[in-house]
Parts: structure tokens; C-alpha cells; sequence
């Protein structure tokens, strides 16, 4: 639809809402306000599907304010929004596009505020009520709120109602409205219970359908990142240094996650704080504000928790869970490129979850790329960086009066450079989070991988040939002969990150049945999508082995590696108790004297 040249001032809008408009900053309206004004300000029932971040709010809000009737006490408007964040967000934007409109009064009214306090609003004149389905039927149930002057309703996020299993309660609340009602009812996809609620409580409607939105995803830039399972944080922790970031919502799907990685991330001296459910409504929008005005970089949400959530300095959005499905994401990187900026989504990917990454790739019609890991160089560059605005910055803003005196002192007392000086402050600052990374640190970067890698290889073996290339010992691929067995030898030198602990895990193949490390290493990673560098030690013994994993493998995949085979032989795979450790370190001890030292096995790392 042609929209360039129209304008607001062409809808019949009071001037004092134009001026507001004006104010607020938009210009033109976006295609769905451009469609959905003319029908609603005409008094019609309408159906907008549209996806999130189109300007839907507006879209209902605007003709609602223009056709208010300021003489009526009694609510003449209800918008239903299926959470809080939602419902707060939407008085809002009514509050501020009628700002110029006095004596306008909107009431947000959701679970988790005080019932008293809505109540004791709800005495005063209120002309618009926002509210979740479920604390809206409270109110009708205890008579604390009379629809019976109702002449408009919007049902907003329809689509998301149902899906928070508020059904009932819409279809309840529509039952106790007048049908003289203006309906109008919003969703980004239109289900068949949203098909019928419409066909039974809207009359007549004009229907709207703005094209499944490219332009909210266009402006997103998608990556994935392939992981093992084992080691988002540390992924996490990477792009966090290596992009151009400057807010960073995180998604994960429990509770403890939020606050387990906020936590982490505090430790490590970011800005970060957890959004759950547990949050009070006042500690949430406290969180919220503090994102807003930079007190917080990095926000770890759950899905619910952030729904609706509108900063548009949010620079990146990182997917640390995969969504439960495709709208989930779509929601959650429409949280990013918000206000006409361009956002970055991130998606962590586990080898299991490689078929959603390519369904979200075909619903949304836009490759995700594979990310390119940083080199560790590129991180030092960005530490120099940092570590020298840094100190640009103190010496513009701080009063170094008296710690110029003290380097002319110290320079004095021992006859030292000021160069000399200088440096060994730099040294001091930057000890914790070292400019110059060596080779073998925790930030060791993940391989990037090729998009269209068959399966079966996690994260797949080309590098990208800005990858430095790790040396890695090459595991000896012959079996020895039988008859040096029993014989335990340390074929991976380990390698693992310092600062994962190792289980040590038996398997039931060994030389007799031709294994050799390589093939484990091959198995368990092709099979759990283990990254190789988090596979430890392998000893390989005359009709079994041992193999240390990070501890804290997830039931579900140890239990699909007892099952995985080794020609006809079944892995069976079993943690190993601390004796059997030890009887085996002795018999080995026993075999390999001579040969080559004993193997020492070790539970944990030290
Ligand atoms: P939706 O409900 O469709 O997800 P919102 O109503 O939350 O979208 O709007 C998304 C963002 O776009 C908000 O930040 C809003 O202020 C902004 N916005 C809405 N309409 C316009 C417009 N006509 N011009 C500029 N920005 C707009
Ligand atoms: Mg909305």
C-alpha cells in the first residue's frame, strides 16, 4: 500500500493529538496504522494481523483517543494485553500520545499490583483500561469494574492470549461487555480459536493483513553460533568482547538460568542483571529504567519476562536458548533493530537443534549465518582499545592533581623513567583481564563453521581462515599390537579448558575391538556434540576404555551414548567410581612401568 506521502495530519485527529504525535517523533504512519485508523476512527470492527513491532499500539490507540468522550466517567475503553509488561507499555503509549488531551485518564490493571490500589483507582474517572485477561475477570467477578459503558475493546497479541491459556477469560470478559461495543483484535498469526472468537464477538469486521514483516527482520542481522552444550557461557562471554555492543538481551528459558548468568556475568565485571517472573512489579521496571539509562549492558530474560520490552538501545539479542519455536523467536530479535536502528540477533545452536535453525532460516526467509569466531588477536586489539580510552578518558575528566604529584615523587625517590612508571601502572590495571592473550586461555575461540555443513560433524571441522589454527596433537591411530596389553596409554594429551572438571567414564570397547582414541573421540563427538577440545584423556585398554567428560553432562546425552555403537559393540557408557579409578591406575602402574611412566588419572583438574 502506498504510504509514502500520507500523513497524520490526514487522519480526523483532534491537533492536540497531532502535536503529540508530533512530539513523540513520528512522522509517517507505519502500513498497519495507515490501514487500521480509517476503519476504527470510523467506528468498525476490525482484524490487524500483523507481526510484532509494526506499530500496532498506535494503530488502535490513536483512533481511540480521537474519539473519546471526555463528559463519560465510567471506562468507555478496555485494551486486553496478555502480560503485565504489555499492559504497562500499552498505558503508556496512551499516556503519551495523550498528553496534550487533559483530564485523559488510563489505568493499567494486571496481576501482581495491588488490588486495593486498583480499586481505589478504578473510583475515579478513567476513560481507558489496560489489563491481562486474568486480573480484568477478577475485577468483573468482584464487581470493582462495570463494563457496561464500554463502547470500544481491543484484544491486543491475540494470538499470544491464547497461547497463555487466556481464553476463557477473554471469551468471559467479551460475554460482559455490551454488544454495541466497538472489537477490534490484533494478533501476529491467526490460529483457528482466534478465527472463531472473532466470528462470534466481532461484527462485520474489516480484515488487514500487513505481509509477514520483512522489515523487522531485515533490519536484524542473524547469526548462529554452533555450540556443544558444554561451553555457552564461555561463547557468550566472547561475543560479549568481541562485538560492537551496546545493550544485550539475553535469552534463556528458566528462572535460575537468569540469575545463574546474570551472576556469572557480574563476576566477570559486566553490567548485568537478571528479568524473571520472580521480579515484583516495581524491582522489574526498576531493572528496566536501569537498562534504559546504562546502569545495565547485559539483561538475561526469560521469554515471558521480556515480552513487549522496548529499548531501542538493545544492540544485540543472544538466543543462549533455542526458542521453543519460530514466533517465540521472531518475538524475542523484534526486541533488537527496534526504533529504526539495526539490531544483531545471536543463536546458540546445538548440534539437535540444528533442524530449528533451519525452519526459523525457511519461515523467515533469511539466511542465518554462521558466526565468525573472533581471533584472539581481534580481542586483544579491542582490549588496547578499550584499555586506552580508558585512560584518555581519566586524564579529560579526572582530577589527577595529586597523582601527578606521586608519579613526580616515585620518579624522584629511585631515579625511575616516567615511561617505566607508566607502564608498570598499565600492568597493574589491566592484570584481571590481560591485553596480551596468550594461546591456551579461557578464550579460546569456538570454530566458526561453513552454513551448509551436512549434519553429522558439531561444530563441523573447517576453520575459517581467519581462525588461528590451534596446533592439536594428532592421536596415534594405530592400535599396538595385543599383545602389549593390558595397557593403558594416555593417547590426548589433555587439553581441555583449565577450568572444567573431568568425570573419567568407561567404555566397553578397547583394542580387542579395534578402538582406537581417534574413533572415540570421532564417536562421542559426532554422537553429543561434544566440541573435541572438551573430550580429555583417553586410555584405551584390551576390551575397554576410559574417556574424561565435563562433569555435568546432561542426563539425556550420556544416556544416548551407552547406546551408541562401535561396529557391533555397544558403548555402554558409565561414570566410574573413585576405587575403580584407583584399581585401575594400579594395574596400569603395574603393566607400563617400563614402557613409559604411569598414567596418573585424575578426577578433577586441579
Ligand atoms: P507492535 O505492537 O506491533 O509490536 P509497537 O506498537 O510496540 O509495535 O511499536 C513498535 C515501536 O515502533 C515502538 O517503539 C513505537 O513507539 C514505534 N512506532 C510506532 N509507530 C510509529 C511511527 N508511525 N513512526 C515511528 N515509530 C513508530
Ligand atoms: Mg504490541
Amino acid at each position: 500500500m502506498p504510504d509514502t506521502d500520507l500523513s497524520f495530519a490526514s487522519f480526523a485527529f483532534p491537533p492536540a493529538l497531532l502535536t503529540a504525535l508530533n512530539e513523540v517523533g513520528y512522522e509517517t504512519p507505519s502500513p498497519i496504522q495507515a490501514a487500521a485508523i480509517p476503519v476504527l476512527l470510523n467506528g468498525q470492527d476490525l482484524i490487524g494481523q500483523a507481526q510484532t513491532g509494526t506499530g500496532k499500539t498506535a494503530a488502535f490507540a490513536l483512533p481511540i483517543l480521537a474519539r473519546l468522550d471526555f463528559s463519560q466517567r465510567a471506562p468507555q475503553v478496555l485494551v486486553l494485553t496478555p502480560t503485565r509488561e504489555l499492559a504497562i507499555q500499552v498505558a503508556a503509549a496512551f499516556q503519551s500520545y495523550a498528553r496534550h488531551l487533559p483530564g485523559f485518564h488510563v489505568l493499567p490493571i494486571y496481576g501482581g499490583q495491588s488490588m486495593y490500589q486498583q480499586l481505589r483507582s478504578l473510583q475515579r474517572p478513567v476513560h481507558v483500561v489496560v489489563g491481562t485477561p486474568g486480573r480484568v475477570m477478577d475485577h468483573l467477578r468482584r464487581e470493582s469494574l462495570s463494563l457496561a459503558s464500554l463502547r470500544a475493546l481491543v484484544l491486543d497479541e491475540a494470538d499470544e492470549m491464547l497461547r497463555m491459556g487466556f481464553l476463557e477469560e477473554v471469551t468471559f470478559i467479551l460475554e460482559h461487555t455490551p454488544e454495541t461495543r466497538q472489537t477490534a483484535l490484533f494478533s501476529a498469526t491467526m490460529p483457528e480459536p482466534i478465527r472463531q472468537v472473532a466470528q462470534r464477538y466481532l461484527r462485520d469486521p474489516a480484515e488487514i493483513r500487513i505481509k509477514a514483516k520483512t522489515s523487522t527482520v531485515e533490519a536484524i542481522r542473524q547469526r548462529y553460533w554452533p555450540v556443544g552444550g558444554m561451553h555457552k557461557f564461555d561463547a557468550l562471554t566472547r561475543i560479549l568482547e568481541a562485538e560492537d555492543i551496546d545493550a544485550v538481551l539475553v535469552f534463556v528459558h528458566t528462572k535460575t538460568a537468569t540469575v545463574e548468568i546474570a551472576e556469572k556475568l557480574a563476576a566477570r565485571g559486566y553490567a548485568s542483571a537478571a528479568l524473571n517472573g520472580d521480579l515484583n512489579q516495581a524491582q522489574r521496571e526498576k531493572t528496566i529504567e536501569q537498562l534504559k539509562n546504562r546502569q545495565i549492558d547485559v539483561l538475561i530474560a526469560t521469554d515471558v519476562a521480556a515480552r513487549g520490552l522496548d529499548v531501542p538501545r538493545i544492540s544485540h539479542v543472544v538466543n543462549y536458548d533455542i526458542p521453543y519455536d519460530i514466533e517465540g523467536y521472531v518475538h524475542r530479535i523484534g526486541r533488537t533493530g527496534r526504533a529504526g536502528r539495526t539490531g544483531k540477533a545471536i543463536l546458540f545452536v546445538a548440534p539437535r537443534e540444528i533442524r530449528m535453525l533451519r525452519a526459523i532460516e525457511r519461515a523467515t526467509r533469511q539466511p542465518i549465518e554462521p558466526m565468525r569466531a573472533p581471533t584472539r588477536a581481534a580481542i586483544a586489539e579491542k582490549r588496547i582499545g578499550q584499555f586506552k580510552q580508558t585512560v584518555f578518558d581519566a586524564i579529560a575528566s579526572e582530577d589527577l592533581e595529586f597523582f601527578g604529584s606521586l608519579v613526580d615523587e616515585m620518579a624522584e625517590e629511585r631515579g625511575v623513567d616516567q615511561r617505566d612508571l607508566a607502564a608498570a601502572l598499565a600492568w597493574l590495571v589491566q592484570r584481571d583481564r590481560p591485553l596480551q592473550t596468550e594461546p591456551g586461555q579461557d578464550d579460546r575461540p569456538p570454530r566458526p563453521t561453513a552454513s551448509d555443513e551436512p549434519r553429522g560433524r558439531f561444530p563441523p571441522r573447517e576453520r575459517a581462515a581467519q581462525e588461528p589454527v590451534r596446533e592439536r596433537p594428532r592421536y596415534e591411530d594405530t592400535p599396538p599390537p595385543r599383545e602389549r596389553a593390558p595397557q593403558a596409554r594416555p593417547e590426548r594429551p589433555a587439553r581441555v579448558p583449565e577450568d572444567v572438571e573431568m568425570v573419567r567414564y568407561r567404555l566397553d570397547v578397547g583394542h580387542a575391538q579395534g578402538a582406537t582414541a581417534k574413533h572415540i573421540v570421532g564417536a562421542i563427538a559426532n554422537e553429543a556434540g561434544i566440541d573435541s577440545q572438551y573430550i580429555g584423556r583417553i586410555d584405551i585398554y584390551d576390551d575397554f576404555s576410559t574417556v574424561d567428560l565435563p562433569e555435568g553432562m546432561p542426563r539425556e546425552l550420556l544416556q544416548h551414548l551407552k547406546k551408541v555403537r562401535f561396529g557391533k559393540h555397544k558403548f555402554n557408557l558409565t561414570a566410574m567410581s573413585q576405587p575403580q579409578i584407583k584399581g585401575l591406575a594400579e594395574l596400569s602402574a603395574e603393566s607400563v612401568k617400563q614402557l613409559r611412566g604411569s598414567p596418573k588419572p585424575r578426577r578433577k583438574r586441579p
